[in-house]
Order: C-alpha cells, then sequence, then structure tokens
C-alpha cells in the first residue's frame, strides 16, 4: 500500500517510519522496515498501528543509513507479522504494492527447486526471484528485471540486497512510484507526501522504467533498459 525508502548518511529507520506516517490515510493493517547495516539486513514489523512498529524500531534501533520501509493492505495472505513487508530470501529485502497474478505457479516452481517461503504472500516471490538471479553472478538491477520478467501483474517494488548494500533498485507497472531528489541523500515513495519534509523535487517513474539511487544521484532505464532523463518535478502545494 505505501511504501518509502532511503539512501544517504542518516539513520533510516526514524526516517522511514516518519514518511509511512504520511501515508496512513491510505489505510494498512501491519507496517515494516529492512536496513543495511555494512552488509547485515535488519527487518522490524508490526502488525496493527505505525506505533507499534515505532516502538519495536525504538527499541530495537536497526542501524543502516540504506533501508526500506512498507504499509501493508493485505490482497494474498491475511494481516500478521509474518506477512507484514519487507519480505526477505537470501539477503535480498523487498517491499511491493500491487498483486503479482502468477504467484501460485512461481511459488510452486521454486518450492521444487528448494525453496521455502516465510510468509503467505504474493510478495515473497519476488525475494525468491531476485535472490536466485543474483547467484547467477547478474549485479541487482539485472536480477531485478530478470525477476520482473517473470512476473504477471501490477507493482511498485523497492529492493536492497546485503550483497550491494549502498543501493536501492526500485521499479514500477500499474502502481505509482516517485523518486525524491536530496543533497547526499535520495529516497522513493509511493505517494509525494511522504517525501515532502526532506525534498521538493520529485521525478514520476514511468511505466517499466527502472531506477538506482545511491546517495549520490539517481540512474533511470525505460523499459529496453536505456538510460533516460525524467523531468524533475519542483511541488510547491502543501498537504
Ligand atoms: N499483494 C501484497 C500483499 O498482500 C501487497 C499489498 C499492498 O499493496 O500493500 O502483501
Amino acid at each position: 500500500c505505501g511504501i518509502v525508502g532511503y539512501v544517504g548518511d542518516k539513520q533510516s529507520a526514524p526516517i522511514l517510519v516518519s514518511g509511512l506516517k504520511k501515508l496512513e490515510y491510505r489505510g494498512y493493517d501491519s507496517a515494516g522496515v529492512a536496513v543495511i547495516n555494512r552488509n547485515v539486513l535488519n527487518v522490524v514489523r508490526a502488525t496493527g498501528k505505525l506505533k507499534n512498529l515505532e516502538s519495536r524500531v525504538q527499541t530495537d534501533s536497526p542501524q543502516g543509513t540504506v533501508g526500506i520501509g512498507h504499509t501493508r493492505w493485505a490482497t494474498h495472505g491475511r494481516p500478521s507479522d509474518e506477512n507484514a513487508h519487507p519480505h526477505t530470501y537470501g539477503g535480498v529485502a523487498v517491499v511491493h504494492n500491487g498483486i503479482i497474478e502468477n504467484h501460485l505457479a512461481l511459488k510452486d516452481e521454486l518450492k521444487r527447486q528448494g525453496h521455502v517461503f516465510a510468509s503467505e504472500t504474493d510478495s515473497e516471490v519476488f525475494a525468491h526471484l531476485i535472490s536466485d538471479q543474483l547467484k547467477t553472478g547478474k549485479d541487482l538491477p539485472a536480477a531485478v528485471r530478470a525477476a520482473i520478467a517473470r512476473v504477471k501483474g501490477t507493482y511498485a517494488l523497492a529492493v536492497v540486497t546485503e550483497s550491494d548494500p549502498t543501493r536501492i533498485v526500485c521499479t514500477k507497472e500499474s502502481s505509482p512510484m516517485v523518486l525524491g531528489l536530496g543533497e547526499g541523500q535520495n529516497f522513493v515513495a509511493s505517494d509525494v507526501p511522504a517525501l515532502l519534509e526532506h525534498t521538493r523535487d520529485f521525478i514520476y517513474m514511468e511505466e517499466g522504467d527502472l531506477a538506482i539511487l545511491t546517495a549520490g544521484g539517481v540512474d533511470i532505464y525505460n523499459r529496453a533498459d536505456q538510460k533516460v532523463n525524467r523531468a524533475t518535478r519542483r511541488i510547491d502545494w502543501t498537504p
């Protein structure tokens, strides 16, 4: 339902939770964050109100200046801590808005190959597919491309991985996703209000776009994997 991602020089977990709060109006049943500290993912999730996630984040204090967060509106799998995003597999963490229509067939195939699933969601499939692609030697953007080629459905997807801990890769198809541009820090979100306390400069991702975010910049590739320049829009309004 709601996505926020951060890469920069500040602690990411409080920024993610605060961004998710700005998206509360959209409704949700659970929430979570995944942050990377050096090469280790720290995931904190909680069912119910964002206050529950916030108090767990305060207790666990997950460290890391790169991270992704999510508020979930369940479509596949009941609301629970296990079904809350981010979903992880093999050092890959994903947050996903939308629906993977062929998730049952993909899950069956992956299970036959020995994959064990930790949730009832369609979304977890992304973590497994991307992890397998990384194992073949692809870098994270190429692994995400190869994974989405297998998926039918709608998605706004943000991905981080332990083996490449300084960037976020995101992509979208029929679900909204915006990039927020900062100085020495960059953001991704499903909607502009999540990021207005940090930046007023936004890029609206187009269908099939894949973006690579680092602290220093944002690179965007279109569906044909050609590097593209998307216009930056200055947002003047306040929600
Ligand atoms: N289909 C996914 C799930 O049920 C994502 C739902 C959402 O967009 O929040 O976990």
